[in-house]
Parts: C-alpha cells; structure tokens; sequence
C-alpha cells in the first residue's frame, strides 16, 4: 500500500463492555452490527479485563482467563465485522499483584482461548484504561495517525485514554445512535 492510501485510512477503536456488547456477556448492544457492517476503515476493540488478574486471586466470581477469550469468539460470532478485527485485551490492574510470570501465563491463557481471533493480551498495566496503551498499540499495529483515529467507548476511564492517546472520542450512545 503505497503512502497515499495510508494516508486516507481510518481506524475505529471500541470499547466492549457497554459499548458493543453486555459486561461479561455476549448479549450484542442496539446498533452494534448495523453501524459496524458501515464502518468504512480498520477496526480494533480495545477491553479492560482485568477481572482474569482478579479470579488469579480471589477466584469467584470474576471469570477466568478462558472463558474471557471464549466470550470474545462469541461476541465476534454476533458481529462477523469483528471476526477481522484486532482485538486488545488489558488484563492488568495496579490493584492485583501477580508475579510477572503469572500475567504472562494468564494473557496467553486469554489469547489462546480466543483464536481464531487477532488477538494481544497483556498484563502491562499501561495498557489499562484511563492509561492509552492499547490505543497507542492499536495505531501502531494498523499504521493509521492518531487524528484518523477515534475511540468509542462508554465511561470516562474511555474518554480520559482516548485524550491520553491523543486521539478522538465518541460516546457509544451517540456513536450507535441509542441516545
Ligand atoms: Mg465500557
């Protein structure tokens, strides 16, 4: 692809829960495969998931790391536009103190579960919301500039790592038309 078309291209990064679909579940939000299927550019989805760091060490009721990776496959199976996107999985918390052996062992266990699906889990808790990690991953993996990027997501943690990554921001409701 030469630099010209690099240049037009967009990337659309979302949120997962309350933004495509219900937390934990695979129950697909208003909208969702409508809009999707009209999204002329890449499209990432960008989750915290840090419950898998939490079930490590409380057990109940957070999930573990396969089924995460499996409710992914599910959720892309709802959406089929999601089948070809890249999937970013944050499963790190500063709250939860793990050896960095066992996040590792933990981010593979998601990826793993999730294949078929692109996808890049990590423990690093830079890639947790607020903090811009896995937009700025996501910008790198597509090599789409920050101003063709905008990020969807629900909450404030959302918006505050959309301005940290320097990127734009779109409420689902507004994006999804559920206002
Ligand atoms: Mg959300």
């Amino acid at each position: 692809m030469g630099n010209a078309e690099r240049a037009g291209r967009s990337l659309y990064i979302f949120d997962l829960d309350g933004t495509l679909a219900e937390k934990w579940k695979a129950t697909i939000l208003l909208g969702v495969v409508e809009c999707l299927n009209r999204v002329e550019g890449e499209i990432a989805v960008a989750t915290n998931q840090a419950g898998v760091g939490w079930h490590a060490v409380e057990g109940e009721p957070y999930p573990r790391p396969d089924e995460v990776g499996r409710r992914l496959v599910e959720v892309a199976d709802a959406v089929p536009r999601l089948k070809r996107a890249l999937w970013l999985v944050a499963i790190g918390d500063d709250r939860v103190s793990l050896p960095p052996g066992r996040w590792r062992v933990l981010a593979d266990a998601v990826t793993r579960a999730a294949a078929p699906l692109d996808v890049r889990t990590s423990g690093d808790p830079a890639w947790r919301k607020p903090r811009p990690g896995m937009l700025l991953e996501a910008c790198r993996a597509f090599d789409v500039s920050r101003e063709k990027t905008v990020f969807i997501g629900d909450r404030e943690e959302d918006a505050q790592a959309a301005e940290a990554a320097d990127v734009g921001f779109v409420r689902a409701d507004q994006f999804f038309g559920r206002g």
